[in-house]
């Protein structure tokens, strides 16, 4: 029995919690005993150069993309079903819309035929996105936050969760800055997303939860002029290029593909360096370059999230990741700076082959693919290396409202869960309230109750 007294800690406050929490809400939840912990800071108070931590979490807050397909970004259908998944992926774009200063501007490009001169080299996923626009997604931000405060929800910043104790059903940070907040909880939304893997996974290792098995996801970020890929832009603005080799275990996809205004953006994950994108839609931005990662997806590797991580270590020189060219040189930031990263040439990128482990010549030939289906392409291309995907370890949960199987009262959502992208995480958050929602309101007198 649940009353409306108890209090719900989510957790991170990315698009996974902010999802959640706006469900409660909504639902009529006092916002009172809502309390969200994030170790990053309020719309706010956040700077554009946070990528990863904060008020939206990671592309939440720098590019808002949203992809509205269930092949796309985990497991969403696996868990609800098909028609499930789509309506709770709507409840995740109408937030976005909702909190829009201009909700007419959010478009969604919807490609339908693949375009015969792909055909022979690559197979090409078609799906719909909506756009929202990155240079509005810190005001999304400001009203999204300002609403949920409204509600009485109640947010403690810059302040890292290091533990969990499930039994007692306490949370604790090293700087202890709870404010009125006791650190105790009734239900628990576990939303740290990428930023807090680690966590995760340590989590993980002190509870022994039951896991499903996991690819390795790893490649490089690709970049180069747009012109050389308008004929596809034209027909899909967020094109996913793919080819599989089933008998080796792996496939490659293009991945997060950014235009017009494109930029390439260093992701920190343990104090190394990888590589990410975002566009802006401000035209002053306008560089006319595309970026997007090519992953390959590898089964079958054993300790995969140790495999990566050894190989993003051995791809750094100096403190940041690589970037290798033909051509080019590393291109600029929004903010003007250089891409942080070590400019490396053919005997450097021979090591980096050999770290990925004969793996790096499928990224080789999918490039040299690329030269051959967008002609002018040439040597006029450089990549960033490496872009991970650090799949956590994922738990087995109750399907219908992502609780773990041994503690019902905790909920795993968006990218600590499965989760790989801004839609799919949300809807998860909003799932994993659901079942909350649904169950009946029993009044006691003086405190309402769920029975
Ligand atoms: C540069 C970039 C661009 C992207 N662009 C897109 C895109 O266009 N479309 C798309 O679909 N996906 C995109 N993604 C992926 C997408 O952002 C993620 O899949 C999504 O944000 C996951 O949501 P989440 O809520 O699970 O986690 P996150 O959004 O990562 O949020 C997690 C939050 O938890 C907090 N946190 C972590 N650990 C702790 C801790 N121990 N204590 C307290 N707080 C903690 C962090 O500060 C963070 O704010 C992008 C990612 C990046 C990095």
């Amino acid at each position: 029995m649940l009353n409306m007294d108890q209090k719900i800690v989510i957790v991170g406050a990315g698009v996974a919690g902010v999802n959640a929490a706006t469900k409660l809400v909504d639902n009529g939840y006092p916002g009172k005993n809502i309390t969200i912990i994030d170790m990053g800071k309020s719309p706010y108070e956040r700077k554009p150069e946070e990528v990863m931590t904060g008020f939206l979490g990671a592309g939440g807050w720098s590019d808002g993309k949203l992809t509205y397909h269930t092949a796309i970004g985990g497991h969403l259908s696996k868990y609800v079903g098909e028609e499930k998944a789509m309506s709770l992926m709507d409840e995740v774009i109408n937030n976005f819309k909702r909190f829009h200063p201009k909700p007419e501007e959010v478009q969604c490009s919807n490609p339908e035929a693949e375009p015969d001169f792909i055909k022979p080299y690559f197979g090409l996923r078609l799906f719909p996105v909506w756009h929202v626009g990155t240079d509005y997604l810190h005001e999304i931000g400001k009203n999204w936050y300002d609403y949920l405060v409204s509600k009485g929800v109640n947010f403690i910043w810059e302040t890292k969760v290091t533990r969990i104790d499930f039994k007692t059903q306490e949370i604790f940070t090293d700087e202890r800055t709870y404010g009125d907040f006791d650190n105790k909880y009734d239900r628990l939304i576990f939303a740290v997303g990428k930023s807090g893997i680690d966590f995760a996974q340590s989590l993980q290792e002190k509870y022994t939860f039951p896991t499903e098995p996991k690819p390795v996801q790893i490649g490089v970020r690709f970049e180069a002029p747009q012109h050389h890929f308008q004929k596809l832009i034209d027909i899909s603005y967020d094109f996913k290029l793919y080819r599989k080799f089933e008998d080796k275990g792996v496939s490659l996809r293009s991945f997060c593909t950014n235009n017009n205004a494109a930029y390439v953006a260093v992701e920190e994950t343990y104090g190394d360096y990888s590589y990410n994108g975002h566009a802006k839609k401000d035209m002053t931005f306008k560089n006319d370059m595309t970026n997007f990662g090519i992953l390959m997806e590898i089964r079958g590797v054993e300790n995969p999230f140790e495999w990566s991580r050894k190989v993003v270590k051995e791809c750094q020189i100096k403190d940041k990741g690589l970037y290798y060219s033909p051509s080019r040189n590393v291109s600029q930031t929004s903010e003007g700076n250089e891409v942080e990263a070590f400019q490396i040439g053919l005997e450097e990128l021979s090591k980096v082959k050999k770290s990925f482990h004969g793996y790096f010549d499928y990224i080789t030939d999918f490039i040299e693919d690329m030269k051959k289906v967008f002609p002018t392409l040439g040597d006029d291309w450089g990549i960033y290396i490496p872009e991970v995907k650090y799949l956590s370890p994922e738990p087995l949960v109750d399907y219908s409202d992502l609780s773990l199987k041994e503690h019902s009262n905790v909920h795993f959502v968006g990218d600590a869960l499965s989760a790989r992208g801004i839609t799919v995480s949300g809807a998860q958050g909003i799932l994993s309230i659901e079942k909350i929602l649904e169950e009946e309101w029993v009044d006691t007198g003086d405190v309402t109750m769920f029975g």
